[in-house]
């Protein structure tokens, strides 16, 4: 579904991902892991277009997508949900949902909020307050319930537990299952390596801006130098 090949991402003359080959199978969640500046948000943001690659190429849907903008991959399908969220502070929880939406022009969006609406109670409940006024946990639901009204095909999470209370990191997870069963596609970057290879079918790690591992999420879970890079052990 989606293939990065050889992608280098830099900032003026600093180059923070090197060659990076990535492949996300339809169906599949697939997670980045990495310590802090190893270039996991930088993966996302470009495969996302808010960075161009200076080089290599991105596929998706079988098609060259290298260099197109966020909004023309958001009406492909492919959606980001930013490291920080990303919601609209000033702006209603309905509002924010609806904005999720804003580019749809067919008839299930009213069905579509109903059912986020469901999924998330809390939103409902607040549905009339400010983005900015909701709690750090509230605020990552709401991101999250925001791209699901864009019906993503496939869905770009950067941090999503990034600063939440354990308990609000396991529902987190849990959301993140229910989405990729219900068909789409995930692609994670996570500090919480071990929960992420739980709920993810593969794994990439990355270091300094290169792909250095990589492999099914069973296996890395097990393997000795992942856990004791990543996984506490
Ligand atoms: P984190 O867990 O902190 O988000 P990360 O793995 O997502 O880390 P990136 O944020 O992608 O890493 O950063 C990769 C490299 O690029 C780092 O060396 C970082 O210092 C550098 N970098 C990131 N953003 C910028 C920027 N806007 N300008 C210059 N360098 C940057």
């Amino acid at each position: 579904m989606l293939k990065l090949q050889n992608v280098s991402t830099y900032y003026d003359k600093i180059q923070a991902i090197k060659n990076v080959d990535i492949a996300v199978e339809e169906g599949t969640v697939v997670t980045i892991l990495g310590a802090n500046g190893a270039g996991k948000t930088t993966t996302m943001n470009t495969i996302a277009g808010l960075l161009k690659p200076k080089e290599g190429s991105i596929h998706y849907l079988g098609e060259d997508v290298t260099g197109l903008r966020p909004d023309q991959l958001l009406r492909k399908g492919l959606a980001l949900v930013p490291e920080g969220r990303g919601i609209l502070s000033s702006m209603t929880v309905m509002d924010n949902l609806e904005m999720g939406a804003y580019h749809r022009n067919d008839s299930e969006v009213g069905a579509d909020l109903e059912k986020v609406m469901k999924r998330f109670p809390i939103l409902k409940e607040r549905k009339s307050q400010l983005g900015g006024t909701l709690s750090g946990g509230q605020q990552q639901m709401l991101a999250i319930a925001r791209v699901i009204m864009s019906r993503p095909k496939l869905l770009l999470l950067d941090e999503p537990s990034m600063g939440l209370a354990p308990l609000i990191v396991a529902d987190i997870f849990k959301i993140i299952k229910e989405i990729s069963e219900a068909g789409t596609t995930v692609l994670l970057v996570e500090q919480n390596a071990r929960q992420a290879l739980k709920v993810a079918d593969y794994g990439y790690v990355l270091e300094t801006g290169r792909v250095v591992a990589s492999g099914n999420a069973k296996e890395l879970l097990q393997d000795d130098t992942i856990q004791k890079a990543y996984l506490g052990h």
